[in-house]
């Protein structure tokens, strides 16, 4: 049986036309897929996810595969996906009319009928609507123009002619050219168009498809003729139409409001010169300090060059020719940023770096471009587009270590297509100066490399202070603002950042940076965290990793690992002795003291590809964390194996504690699993308020919990703690949170075991001596908060941490907490 592939601008037509077709098939239908619509859901045809339907097709159908496609680039990525494919079944690309022809299709196929049989069925399959609508077969009568027969040249007096420049980012393509054809449909004229670089030429402006061979692109002029007694009205709509960019620039061309970029040398009166732009409009503070430097955007990702544009015949030789100085640039750029990362803690970025440069440096992938180029008068960036996108595929499909470089592809893609198109490069800017980087979020690839530049401040449009971003920019100890003003930023203004108030300046005073400059000098950490009269409070860590943890050696030990952030980026589960290795680097920077290990905390906003949950309505209530050992035990048995033995090797007091526990029979389920693996410390978190209810029963089971108050406010207040909007909600100065805090407190007490806090609420200096008063027995942080936390610590007794506990916990709000225990410890005890 033969196969068949669909490709479509909407994945939701090419659904519903199989459904339908699927409908008329009696007995065993045809093997069929649909590559239709882009990645992120949008309209649009990629010739790489059509190579690859055919391919899967091929597979099942080594008879051979039918595709039908619906219109303009649809047919062109369909005619690359031939070049692209890996199979070798015989492919047939029909001009059959996608509905009809895949209905007709699916049920020659379903008989078993041949590739031409097929193919001749589908071509054939308007016949009956033609005949009963008593239209001619196309091609044999006048255009049609919205219903009305066009004027013919006999008949209509040529009354205009214009010239329209296109200033579409990626020309006529499908959106444009249908608004085009629809608006000239309501004209009594017929308009003419030729592409002056190409010389193609349409006859009828009201025809969408035909629109579409125009193969313009921006910056294309385009020549328009028309005839009929609206031919001066129709020019006239176009020449509009074109200057509006056929209604597809909406908002973009918007510039910054100009009262958000009001600067220091723009105001008039010097005493209002020094009010920060951002009053009126304060940001949510992510991570504290303060840092002044000019802005640099993060670059836009790479977007796909369009597929409509092909080249003439003279167009292709030089066209080609600029591929491989291109590859060659991004291998010599590559190559200078690794050989700049020559600090020991930057080792896996530069290790990623090279082998992207070492790819560009490739000469078969140049060639491979230049070769549609030359052969199908694709662009060069169009070209290289489809080349990497289809390594990328095949790596991916082939799954293992190859998975893994398939985002290494990806990313040289993006470097290549910004090299052909004079775009800056994706990815953190390389910089050799310092700069505050601003970016609408942090993907987690470039926050992983985010302390290889010399980054001193972060502005984000979006975010929230337990997101990951923020905890990355609170370990490299960045001044980080979450602020709505964020977009209005240009490259090169020079702002303050202010990551403890939450403010952004535009082009501040030399005053206000000389005051935000001048801070309090607070006494180094001496190793031991203790109040004024000598009640110990261990301060621990959080580490992502063993490079973080050896730059963490000052902390009494480790009171966080979160081992899944070594390994957010694989595809494949990393084997026992890969494990081992990576674990052993945190217990080696910390001999004789205690690290906690945390199990892997996969899903959420910490989705992990080698351990996927099911597609879930709502992520961060589904299964996440502990519940992930539900349906793969096994890995959780590798990963405590791994624990196990990196602890054995390096003679570590290793603790190992559970992400994400509601029950105190999961509890004793994980705290059995560890003993079975020898491993003596088991705990868990207390990261819902279920637990924190149960926190007796709960400790019953382990031998020491530690409180994730990032999570125990998400799911205490049911706010998103990635939501900015509610970032209010999800403070842990809430009293609703303070007060299961201490419940948890009281619990550890009564049962004589540790009580820690690992969660952002301990890295707090304010909140510190709030949360030991409410029963803590260690603190964990970002290895930059020890001092300020060992500080204020230092300057109070417990008996004023009990009060401050008492005054906040039963505060009618956050703002009123911080008032209240700031009142107590602020009073001599
Ligand atoms: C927490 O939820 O407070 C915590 C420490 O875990 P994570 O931030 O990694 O979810
Ligand atoms: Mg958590």
């Amino acid at each position: 049986m033969i196969g068949i592939v669909v490709v479509s601008h909407s994945a939701a037509l090419a659904q519903a036309a199989l459904e339908l077709a699927g409908q008329m098939v009696h007995g065993d239908a045809p093997r069929v897929a649909l590559a239709a619509g882009t990645e992120d859901g949008g309209l649009g045809t990629d010739a790489t996810r059509v190579a690859a339907a055919i391919d899967e097709v091929a597979q099942a159908a080594p008879d051979g595969v039918l595709v039908l496609v619906d219109l303009g680039s649809a047919v062109i990525s369909a005619e690359l996906a031939l070049e692209l494919r890996m199979s070798d079944a015989p492919v047939r690309l029909t001009s059959a009319p996608l509905v009809e022809g895949l209905v007709a299709a699916l049920v020659t196929a379903a008989g078993g009928a041949s590739l031409d049989a097929v193919a001749a069925e589908a071509e054939g399959s308007l016949a009956p609507k033609l005949a009963h609508l008593g239209d001619e077969p196309a091609g044999s009568s006048a255009a049609v123009a919205g219903g009305q027969p066009a004027t013919s040249p006999a008949d209509a007096s040529p009354t205009a002619t214009a010239v329209v420049t296109l200033i579409n980012p990626a020309g006529l393509h499908a959106r444009p050219a249908a608004t085009l054809a629809a608006e000239l449909a309501g004209f009594d004229a017929t308009v003419r168009l030729r592409n002056r670089r190409t010389g193609a030429e349409v006859a009828n402006a009201a025809s969408m498809s035909a629109l579409l061979t125009l193969g313009a692109r921006q910056g294309d002029e385009v020549e328009a003729s028309a005839e009929g007694t609206d031919a001066a009205a129709a020019l006239a709509h176009l020449e509009q139409l074109a200057a509006d960019g056929f209604g597809e620039l909406d908002g973009e061309e918007d510039g910054p409001v100009p009262a958000a970029r009001v600067s220091a040398g723009e105001t008039a009166a010097p005493a209002e010169a020094a009010q920060p732009s951002s009053a009126g409009r304060p940001g949510i503070p992510i991570s504290p300090g303060t840092a002044v430097g000019p802005v640099v955007r993060m670059p836009d990702a790479a977007v796909e060059p369009p597929d409509e544009a092909t080249l003439t015949e003279s167009e292709r030789a030089a066209a080609a020719a600029s591929l491989a100085p291109a590859f060659a640039a991004v291998h010599q750029s590559l190559t200078q940023r690794a050989d700049r990362l020559t600090d020991e803690r930057f080792r896996d970025a530069r290790a990623v770096l090279e082998a992207t440069a070492v790819l560009a440096a490739d000469p078969a992938l140049p060639e491979q471009a230049a070769e549609l180029v030359t052969r199908l008068g694709a662009t060069p960036e169009r070209a290289a587009w489809l080349v990497l996108g289809a390594l990328a595929e095949l790596l991916t499909t082939q799954g293992g270590a190859m998975a893994e470089r398939a985002a290494d592809v990806r990313d040289l893609r993006g470097r290549i297509v910004a090299q052909l198109t004079g775009a800056i490069a994706p990815g953190l800017p390389d910089r050799s100066d310092p700069f505050v980087l601003v970016v609408d979020e942090l993907a987690p690839a470039d926050a992983a490399l985010l302390g290889t530049t010399p980054c001193v401040a972060l502005v984000t449009a979006s975010g929230a202070p337990t997101s990951h971003t923020a905890i990355l920019a609170r370990s490299l100890g960045l001044p980080a603002v979450v602020w709505a003003g964020a977009r209005e930023l240009r490259d090169g203004d020079t702002v303050l950042v202010d990551g403890t108030r939450g403010e952004v300046e535009v082009a501040p005073s030399a005053e206000r940076v000389a005051e935000a400059s001048a801070h309090v000098d607070v006494a180094p950490f001496d190793g031991t965290g203790r109040t004024s009269d000598g009640h110990h409070i261990e301060l621990l860590a959080n580490v992502s990793g063993g490079a973080e943890a050896a730059d963490a050696a000052r902390a009494e030990g480790v009171g966080l690992f979160r081992t899944e952030l070594v390994f957010l980026d694989r595809h494949e589960e990393p084997s026992v002795a890969e494990q081992t290795a990576a674990y052993r680097q945190v217990f080696a920077a910390f001999p004789g003291r205690h690290v906690v290990v945390r199990t892997l905390d996969a899903g959420s906003d910490k989705p992990l590809a080698f351990l996927p949950a099911a597609r879930e309505q709502n992520p961060a209530l589904g299964v996440r964390g502990y519940r992930t050992a539900r349906a793969r035990p096994d890995v959780l048995e590798r990963q405590l194996s791994a624990i196990a033995a990196a602890a054995q090797a390096e003679g570590a007091d290793a603790w190992v504690m559970a992400p994400m526990i509601a029950t105190a029979a999961e509890a004793r389920d994980f705290a059995a699993a560890c003993r079975a693996h020898g491993l003596r410390q088991a705990g868990v978190m207390i990261e819902t308020p279920a637990a924190a209810l149960c926190a007796d029963e709960i400790l019953a089971e382990v031998d020491f919990v530690s409180i994730g108050t990032n999570d125990l406010a998400q799911y205490a207040m049911a706010a998103d703690r990635q939501s900015g909007p509610l970032a209010e909600l999800t403070d842990a100065w809430q009293p609703a949170v303070l007060r299961l805090i201490r419940l948890v407190g009281v619990a550890g007490a009564a049962a004589g075991k540790p009580v820690g806090v690992c969660g952002e609420a301990a890295s707090d200096p304010a909140l510190a001596p709030v949360l030991v008063g409410l029963g803590a027995t260690s603190l964990s942080m970002a290895p930059r908060a020890l001092d300020a936390v060992a500080a204020a610590l230092g300057a109070v007794s417990r008996e004023q941490c009990v009060a401050a506990a008492a005054a906040a916990a039963g505060a009618s709000g956050p703002r009123e907490a911080r008032a209240a225990g700031a009142a107590v410890l602020s009073s001599t005890a």
